[in-house]
């Protein structure tokens, strides 16, 4: 079968004819035909080749994809919570072997210590950009039909999900349930997919980016409820004059003068959610005088997350399914790419609207 791979030692992106269909190997797993894989930073920055992202051992090259919608094509004799026909989204990272790693060993890999999880189309694991996957059922998360032209918008929708499961239990430490004013700072699929979870969520949201309308984000953001603003128009300090006490800034950028100059703006009692991996550009300069004060005498929580457990999943698909009923059009209209298996490299190579996918089946 066909897989989309990239090859470290040759510095190349290529799609391999002759990967092996996956055997399955066990009682709990599932065999998944793929329907839709979708393309992101991580793979940009996989295929930048700057940074190591290993293959399996043994292997010279490794299955990209890690933002799967699959469908269910055979279960293993001891699977009970799936059938061939549903459909469903993989996990993306597998516990580290560390026997101390307490994270990895209550299956919250996501919160692994020792930093030896595999990754399957990032780190050491194949990944789904092929036809058919096996995998543990435990790995699967379930997703309704109604949903399926967009369930690919889960694994990255998870990320803001996880934030804001984190989000909702440290601002418990506030007694009246904290107020609710949130910056998203970032108008790419993770930032537009987090605007619509803390709208959702009962948030003002303001979107605060770099294009300026026209900009078909920015109507994404009109259409949820949400304000736009353009860096290139506001300030910081205007932006922040405009929202009033900012209690969560949910990061999507990776640009990390952006976060740390938007940090100086965080209301009291707010809380910063980082979610961005910058590049390693040399050190900026910062006002850590500033920073600290407002952190202590404001009552200021930075928090950074990665990755996401079950619980996250399940409120993306719960929250997915609720965005598709509520903007059925602004949730079509983050995907705006879409790409055979024999051209994923175009969208890696060059990013062009919101989010690009590669359909690999109907
Ligand atoms: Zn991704
Ligand atoms: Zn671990």
């Amino acid at each position: 079968m066909k897989a989309a791979a990239v090859f470290p030692n040759r510095k190349s992106l290529e799609v391999v004819n002759d990967f092996p269909e996956p055997k399955m190997e066990s009682p709990t797993a599932v065999k998944l035909r793929v329907l839709t894989v979708g393309v992101c930073g991580t793979d940009r920055e996989i295929a930048s080749f700057q940074y190591g992202f290993p293959p399996p051992a043994g292997s010279e090259f490794l299955v990209m994809g890690h933002e799967c919608l699959g469908e269910i094509v055979e279960v293993g004799p001891e699977v009970q919570d799936f059938k061939p026909g549903d459909l469903a989204i993989p996990m993306v990272r597998r516990p580290c072997d560390h026997p101390e790693c307490l994270a990895c060993r209550a299956g919250r890999q996501d919160f692994c210590y020792t930093g030896d999880y595999r990754e399957r189309g990032i780190k050491q694991m194949h990944g789904f950009l092929t036809e058919l996957i096996v995998d543990e059922a435990r790995y699967m998360n379930p997703v309704p039909p109604a949903i399926r032209d967009v369930a690919v918008l889960v694994e990255p929708l998870t990320i803001a999900e996880k934030g804001l499961i984190q989000a909702l239990q440290i601002q418990k430490r506030l007694p009246w349930g904290g107020a609710l004013k949130a910056v998203v700072l970032g108008a790419g699929p993770v930032g537009l997919l987090g605007a619509m979870a803390l709208r959702r969520a009962g948030f003002s949201v303001t979107v605060y980016s770099r294009s300026r309308e026209p900009d078909e984000s920015a109507d994404i953001v009109k259409a949820i409820g949400a304000k736009y603003i353009s860096s290139q128009d506001r300030s910081i300090e205007q932006m922040a004059a405009e929202v009033g006490n900012i209690d969560v800034v949910y990061e999507a950028t990776g640009a990390s003068q952006l976060a740390f100059d938007v940090l100086a703006v965080l209301g009291t009692n707010g809380l910063f959610i980082l979610t961005g991996v910058p590049g390693k550009h040399g050190p900026i300069s910062l006002d850590t005088d500033t920073i600290m004060r407002n952190l202590v005498l404001k009552n200021q929580c930075v928090l950074g997350t990665v990755n996401a457990g079950k619980d996250a999943f399940q409120s993306a698909v719960a929250d997915l399914t609720s965005f598709r009923a509520t903007w059925p059009e602004a949730v079509k209209n983050l995907i705006t790419g879409r790409f055979p298996l024999e051209k994923f490299a175009e969208p890696i190579h060059n990013q062009t609207g919101i989010k690009n996918i590669v359909e690999i089946s109907k």
